[in-house]
């Protein structure tokens, strides 16, 4: 085998721990190889949080436009150019891949292996792979291959055109009337983009609640809100059986033991996520995943077998781009550094509707089952001076705290900026800091940082 391929550290999966890893590792003097087998850049660039924020942008602009009358403007009409809008994003993901190609440019370290890689077995010590076709010996193994859409067991959904995550940017023709399977992050942030974009948009959700991770008022605030924008909810309803013909779909749902009909055009399925790991050969090195194939790890990211980590969404846990991002640094730590960085961190994240969702560490009823005594403020968007000279009243902040300690113990930010402002709190928490900070502090008036002030005021 020649020399070059072997590795002090195979990465497999250019997401977002990957290619900052394979660069810092370089950095230190370790020989590092990174294999893709699509597009560097994983789910966020290529269909996630990218586009999907860039034709958030202009859905955002489309509303403000039909809102025009309100600030004492005309704009007569907003014609959607939906091709365009959807070409805008892609550009912009374009944009953001080559430049994490230009970077594995004119160097040999890191090296990126195109094709796909698995385990084939173990060499003294080291780790045997092939990565397409060639064989590569790596000392250490990073798993950080991600995730793909779920396939939701419906019966004809096998023989049925939809829309998901991962072609949602090549559907170029505007659906008239979409059915999205699933009231989560994505289903909410995607509903809200095609209902802007001018389609009728129905969401089916088998839970009791939208956002099912979330306090059930932030969760039903949110559901009411896009539901003023036109978008049908149905809840606690199953599909059973989706159906093409022609041009239109149908699609047999169930909700208490009753069963209805409703004819689209279009399906788009956001049921969850599916970790890559089944082609991954790692049963003949021995990790362990769990029966939903999340490869099994520690704090440190260890897996079961010593030399092999994991990292982003295919260990469990928070999947976002930062808590993918930050497994990097935690991998530097372990693998190249004193090993005192872990996944003991805190998370923020953000549901990109408008009003935005920003939410950071516990909801209310996370809290009260820890069986801490805890205080829960509230304030209301429009009693903010800024919201209302802006025209952004909707929404509300609860913050919850530690009774004893006046630590926060979480927030939910349902606001204009939701995702930014939310930032204020996470800073305070991970200083350690109490709540009566951000009280005693001055913000600027007017602004929608008055109102995260406002929000922790309530509480005395
Ligand atoms: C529609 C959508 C919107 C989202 N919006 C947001 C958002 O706004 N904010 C946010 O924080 N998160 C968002 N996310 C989540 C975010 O995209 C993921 O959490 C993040 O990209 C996970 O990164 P990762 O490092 O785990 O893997 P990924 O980015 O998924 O990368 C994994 C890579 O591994 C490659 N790969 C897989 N198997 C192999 C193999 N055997 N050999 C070689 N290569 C392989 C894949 O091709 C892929 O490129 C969104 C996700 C979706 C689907």
């Amino acid at each position: 085998m020649a020399e070059n391929n072997r590795f002090d550290v195979l990465i497999i999966g250019g997401g977002q721990a990957g290619i900052p890893l394979a660069h810092e590792l370089a950095k230190v003097g370790k020989r590092v190889a990174l294999a893709e087998e699509k597009h560097l850049g994983g789910s966020c660039i290529n269909f996630g949080c990218t586009p999907t924020k860039a034709v958030i942008a202009s859905a955002h602009l489309a509303q403000l436009a039909r809102r025009a009358k309100e600030f004492g403007l005309r704009i007569p009409a907003v014609e959607v150019d939906f091709p365009a809008v959807l070409d805008r994003a892609r550009q912009i993901s374009q944009e953001y891949r080559a430049d994490l190609h230009k970077r594995f440019e004119n160097t040999d370290n890191p090296k990126l292996l195109g094709g796909h890689a698995r385990f084939i077995g173990r060499e003294q010590g080291a780790f045997r792979l092939v990565v397409g076709d060639d064989l590569v010996i790596a000392e250490q193994v990073v798993i950080d291959t991600g995730t793909r859409s779920t396939v939701a067991q419906i019966e004809g959904l096998d023989r049925t055109s939809f829309i998901c995550a991962e072609n949602w940017l090549e559907s170029t023709e505007l659906p008239q009337h979409l059915v999205m399977i699933g009231g989560g992050y994505i289903g909410l942030e995607m509903s809200q983009f095609y209902r802007r974009m001018g389609s009728k948009v129905t969401v089916i959700e088998e839970g009791g609640q939208v956002a099912s991770h979330e306090d059930e008022d932030v969760a039903s605030a949110l559901q009411d809100l896009l539901a003023r924008e036109g978008i049908d909810f149905r809840l606690k309803t199953k599909v059973r059986r989706v159906e093409r013909n022609d041009a239109s779909v149908s699609v047999l749902v169930e909700m208490a033991n009753q069963s209805s009909e409703i004819q689209a055009t279009d399906l788009f399925v956001a049921t969850g996520r599916t970790p890559n790991t089944e082609e991954l050969g790692l049963e003949t090195v021995g990790v362990k995943v769990s029966e939903r194939g999340i490869v099994e790890v520690d704090r440190r990211l260890a897996t079961s077998v010593p030399g092999v980590w994991a990292a982003g969404d295919i260990r469990g846990g928070p999947m976002f781009t930062h808590t993918s991002w930050d497994d990097y640094r935690i991998l530097l730590s372990q693998i190249a550094g004193d090993g005192a960085r872990t996944t003991e961190r805190i998370v923020p994240y953000a549901i990109f509707t408008e009003p935005q969702l920003g939410r950071v560490a516990m909801t209310e009823n996370e809290a009260r089952k820890t069986g801490r005594e805890v205080k829960v403020a509230r304030f209301e968007m429009k009693d903010n001076s800024k919201a209302k000279e802006f025209g952004e009243t909707e929404g509300f902040i609860k913050v919850v705290a530690d009774a004893k300690t006046n630590q926060i113990l979480g927030a939910a930010v349902l606001a204009a900026e939701g995702a930014e402002l939310v930032h204020m709190y996470v800073d305070l928490m991970n200083a350690g800091a109490p709540y009566t900070v951000i009280r005693d502090a001055i913000h600027i008036h007017p602004t929608l940082a008055e109102a995260i002030q406002s929000a922790v005021q309530e509480f005395d």
